[in-house]
């Protein structure tokens, strides 16, 4: 890579492991999910996903995807339960989406690709911030929902009608009092798999929780997260989208589901 990374054919995944060599490591991630292969554990907990909208904080561009960041210093917006033990705060949320609605999904089931993901991200409090968690095989947990096509959602407006406010690289402004527990679907079926980070530096970190059933957004808003853009101000207009790594090999690792097909 001859300048940072991102998701184009210069610098996009293919590219990462000239910078990251972890890219070819054991646990990465998204993968394939193959729901016939995936065991169904009744060990497995409920997820218990508690957020206060009064932690919501910003919503910016970070040139790879917009991101809504929320205060993490005291517990009031956690994760627990599901396949983890402990305590694991919310740092922020963001998605992948293609360029068109048939493509954007990081994670994929039986090869079904959908137009777009959303990943909540959770670290561990045993550690003493995200960034100690971050490197640690327990530090995160990601909470991986899928988008479809269908009607009109509501609560994805309320981010669609702050992207005018950051179209461009760099962009941020406040957001408050948005919960994020208003976009998971009403089932909290998941998979579980040991994984890693999706961009770099792709640290192998991560307990993936994939929701089963997705939530709905219409191909008219679908369309407005195209509008945003990967470039800053005063550069070449670059649009933001196909910002999803491939599935990587499973490499044995097992994956786990929370219920019976
Ligand atoms: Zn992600």
């Amino acid at each position: 890579m001859s300048h940072s990374w991102g998701y184009g054919a210069s610098n996009g995944p293919a590219k990462w492991a000239d910078k990251f060599p972890i890219a070819n490591g054991r646990r990465q991630s998204p993968i394939n999910i193959v729901p016939s292969a995936a065991s169904y554990d009744k060990g497995l907990k409920p997820l218990k996903l508690q957020y206060d909208p009064k932690t919501c904080l910003e919503i910016l561009n970070n040139g790879h995807s917009f991101q809504v960041t929320f205060v993490d210093d005291n517990d009031s917006s956690t994760l627990k339960g599901g396949p983890i033990s402990g305590t694991y705060r919310l740092k922020q949320f963001h998605f992948h989406w293609g360029s068109t609605d048939g493509a954007g999904s990081e994670h994929t089931v039986d090869g079904k690709k959908y137009p777009a993901e959303l990943h909540l991200v959770h670290w561990n409090t045993k550690y003493a911030s995200f960034s100690e968690a971050a490197n640690k095989p327990d530090g995160l947990a990601v909470v991986g929902v899928f988008l479809t096509i269908g009607s009109d959602n509501p609560n994805l407006q309320k981010l669609i009608d702050a992207f005018s406010a950051i179209r461009t690289k760099g962009k941020q402004t406040s957001f408050a009092d948005f919960n994020p527990a208003t976009l998971l679907p009403s089932s909290l079926h998941y998979w579980t798999y040991d994984g890693s980070l999706t961009t770099p530096p792709l640290l192998e970190s991560v307990t993936w929780i994939v929701c089963k059933e997705p939530i709905s957004i219409s191909s008219a808003q679908m369309a407005r997260f195209r509008d945003l853009l990967f470039s800053g101000d005063g550069e070449a207009e670059c649009c933001m989208a196909d910002n999803y790594r491939p599935p990587q090999p499973i490499k044995g690792r097992s994956v786990r589901a929370s219920f019976q097909q």
